[in-house]
């Protein structure tokens, strides 16, 4: 299999050789967009809060000055950074005041392991990786951390970690590096949370074994299903709501109006 480092970790030969979080995701958020990027005929358009999320993730392993020099769309014309990525600054800066939040963020940064999961190999990039301190570490950049996000099949609110599926990707990341370190246990598994707000607000937060049990089942379950699409033995389905479906779609029929929010 293609050895991964740091160049070729998020490249479509990697992701066609491997699983990984995002691709999993993807692949249960709509397995038409997931094949169309898989393929290469599709790519997620680039958005501001994934470049300031990239800019704080910078700071935190150490490369933000080569991050700057590389990314010219975070400045004017003038060299001053753009009003929308100053509060990267601040969402920085608060992590930095923080002796907490800087004990966990010491250890090995930006550590990308591969591991057999659910019949398939993984790869994955732990923000932090701390054998000694037995934990691993991932950096969050978020709108606001106590905000209430809809959650249509369990209707009912959630906490912005279950609404983007954070839980269930550190607990992949737990089992994908105990099978990689070939160990019995899992090292604790945390987010570092930082707000967007002004000031950002900030929080470490944890999950407990049964969570990360029903996680991985979850993924188990899921699969079979991930992997035929994947390989080409099924038809992958439309959501017909993201932006893939959006793009590409062509209407043959009348939507009943009690339907537009089912
Ligand atoms: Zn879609």
């Amino acid at each position: 299999m293609l050895e991964l480092n740091s160049s070729n970790y998020y490249s479509l030969e990697a992701d066609r050789e491997y699983m990984s979080n995002s691709q999993y995701k993807n692949f249960i958020d709509c397995e038409a967009r997931a094949m169309a990027k898989l393929s290469g005929e599709w790519s997620e358009p680039p958005s501001e809060s994934l470049l300031l999320g990239s800019y704080v993730h910078a700071w935190a392993d150490g490369t933000l000055e080569n991050f700057k020099q590389t990314t010219p769309e975070l400045f004017t014309k003038k060299g001053e950074l753009y009003a929308h990525y100053k509060i990267g600054d601040k969402m920085i800066e608060t992590l930095a005041n923080d002796p907490f939040i800087m004990f966990l963020l010491q250890g090995e940064k930006e550590k990308i392991i591969t591991a057999e999961f659910a019949g398939v190999i993984w790869k994955a990039k732990l923000d932090v990786w701390n054998e000694d301190g037995e934990r691993i570490v991932d950096l969050k950049t978020v709108r606001d951390i106590r905000g209430k996000h809809w959650d249509k099949e369990l209707g009912c609110y959630v906490s912005f970690v279950e609404a983007f599926g954070y839980l269930r990707q550190m607990a992949i990341y737990a089992e994908l590096e105990r099978v990689y370190r070939d160990r019995s246990h899992w090292l604790e598994t945390l987010i570092v949370a930082v707000s967007k707000e002004d000031p950002p607000d900030k929080a470490v937060i944890g999950l407990d074994h049964h969570r990360i049990e029903e996680e991985l089942a979850e993924v188990e379950r899921k699969m079979p299903r991930v992997l035929a699409v994947k390989n080409g033995q099924v038809e992958p389905k439309r959501c017909e709501s993201c932006g893939y479906c959006r793009e590409t779609k062509k209407l043959s029929q009348v939507v009943h109006y009690m339907d537009l929010l089912a």
